[in-house]
């Protein structure tokens, strides 16, 4: 039992997509593994528009369609002229049902040999000689004081672990996005459709989603850039505006709010005793939010590493750095890639979103793709072309 055990190879803080991730992998190499949760239930609120890619998918676990509320396989921009371009995604996606797959993926972690306690609020670290040995806590009012060898700051966007250890996580504001989203139902909806609606009047420097969960339900939300926020005009008030244009008589079953790091992965990922993964370390595409592939994998790449330390010279700096050569090497090139994109297309006025629409729109419809889009809202910079084929197609 978790309460009579006094240290572990790992604890994981944060039971989201990213620390059940490093909880198993490391689980499932034979460390012993600590996960704190501190809401009463995994994956409680979700937080999420619950869209991912298949392939991203796939590199963790085959889809379980329990998982699935929707799978889609075309896409729909609307401009802010309202011209309405649709085209194939020439792959699929998904919009996944985030209660039963973080129970999941949690549920994983623990069959491999993981504890996971929730209600766990961690609230300090333990350090010791300047390397991190330890988390201090309460669980159901008591206080708790438990050592690792190495703990995982899963915490989320709004993290704390790094910050406690000394690692800068700050956020500049205008990487910071505000975010607000409402499960609707009782409208009728393309269940195979991602909606896009760009405008400075719907999302400013971000982007307005409808996510599909069938065909009378929709995961409807927008993230609204940081540099914008000084504007004054709070996310909740273009929300509640579009869905009276929009969809008028749509009830709403749940309202959520979060922020979303479209930032730069932190410069430090680790130091002596502590990695950080997931939103924690600023791992989310900064183009399109989506930061439940790039936390797994996060998770998945500090695991091997950390697995890796402790079976050879121990979790110092100098070993645990590897998994910052990891990601930057498998996802950090791409990210920094979208990184500069998003630079350039948050800032676009409706002006040249229309153009960006006309562009699409004169394509033919069977030659439209993400690339051809990105290629199109690049061609006024010609240095992001190469980012956006890097990115697109890998050369
Ligand atoms: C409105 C919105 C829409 C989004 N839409 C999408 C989308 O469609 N697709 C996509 O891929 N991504 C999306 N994202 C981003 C995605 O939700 C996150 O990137 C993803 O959940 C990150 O996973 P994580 O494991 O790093 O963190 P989280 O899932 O946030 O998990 C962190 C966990 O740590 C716990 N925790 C925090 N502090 C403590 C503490 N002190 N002690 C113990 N536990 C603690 C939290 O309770 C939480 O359970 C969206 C985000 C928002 C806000």
């Amino acid at each position: 039992m978790w309460n009579e055990q006094k240290e572990f190879d790992c604890i994981v803080v944060g039971g989201g997509p990213a620390g059940s991730t490093f909880a198993r992998v490391a689980a499932e190499s034979g460390l012993s593994v600590l996960l704190l949760e501190k809401d009463r239930d995994i994956g409680v609120p979700v937080r999420c528009g619950e869209a991912v890619s298949d392939a991203g998918l796939r590199i963790f676990h085959e889809p379980d369609p329990r998982w699935i509320a929707s799978t889609i396989n075309r896409i729909k921009l609307v401009a802010p002229n309202e011209t309405v371009v649709e085209f194939d995604l020439h792959q699929k996606g998904y919009i996944l049902d985030r209660r039963i797959f973080d129970y999941d993926l949690a549920e994983f972690a623990s069959i491999a040999g993981a504890q996971i306690v929730t209600k766990a609020y961690i609230d300090g670290l333990i350090i010791e000689d300047d390397k991190v040995v330890g988390v201090k806590g309460t669980h159901v009012g008591e206080r708790f004081e438990k050592r690792a060898k190495i703990v995982v700051g899963a915490d989320g966007v709004e993290s704390r672990v790094g910050r406690w250890a000394g690692l800068k996580t700050t956020v500049k504001l205008k990487d910071m996005e505000c975010g607000i989203q409402k499960t609707v139902t009782g409208i009728d909806v393309d269940e195979h459709m991602f909606d896009f609606y760009l405008s400075r009047k719907w999302a400013p420097g971000g982007y307005l989603w409808v996510f599909p969960k069938g065909k009378h339900k929709a995961n409807i939300g927008l993230a609204i850039s940081g540099l914008y926020a000084k504007d004054g005009k709070a996310a909740h008030k273009f929300l509640d505006e579009f869905l009276a244009w929009k969809y008028p008589n749509a009830s709403v079953l749940t309202t959520v709010v979060g922020g979303v790091p479209v930032a730069k992965t932190v410069k430090h990922m680790v130091m002596d005793g502590l990695m950080l993964v997931g939103d924690a370390a600023r791992t989310v595409n900064p183009v399109t939010g989506g930061g439940i592939i790039p936390g797994m994998r996060s998770g998945l790449l500090a695991a091997e590493t950390a697995v890796k330390a402790l079976k050879n010279s121990g979790p110092t700096r100098k070993n645990l750095i590897q998994y910052e050569k990891e990601w930057h090497k498998i996802g950090g090139k791409n990210h920094e890639r979208f990184y500069r994109i998003k630079e350039t297309i948050f800032r676009f006025t409706d002006d040249e979103l229309n153009r960006i629409a006309n562009g699409i729109a004169n394509v033919p419809e069977d030659s439209r793709s993400l690339l051809k889009l990105f290629t199109i809202a690049a061609s006024k910079k010609p240095s992001l072309l190469i980012d956006v084929a890097r990115v697109f197609t890998g050369i």
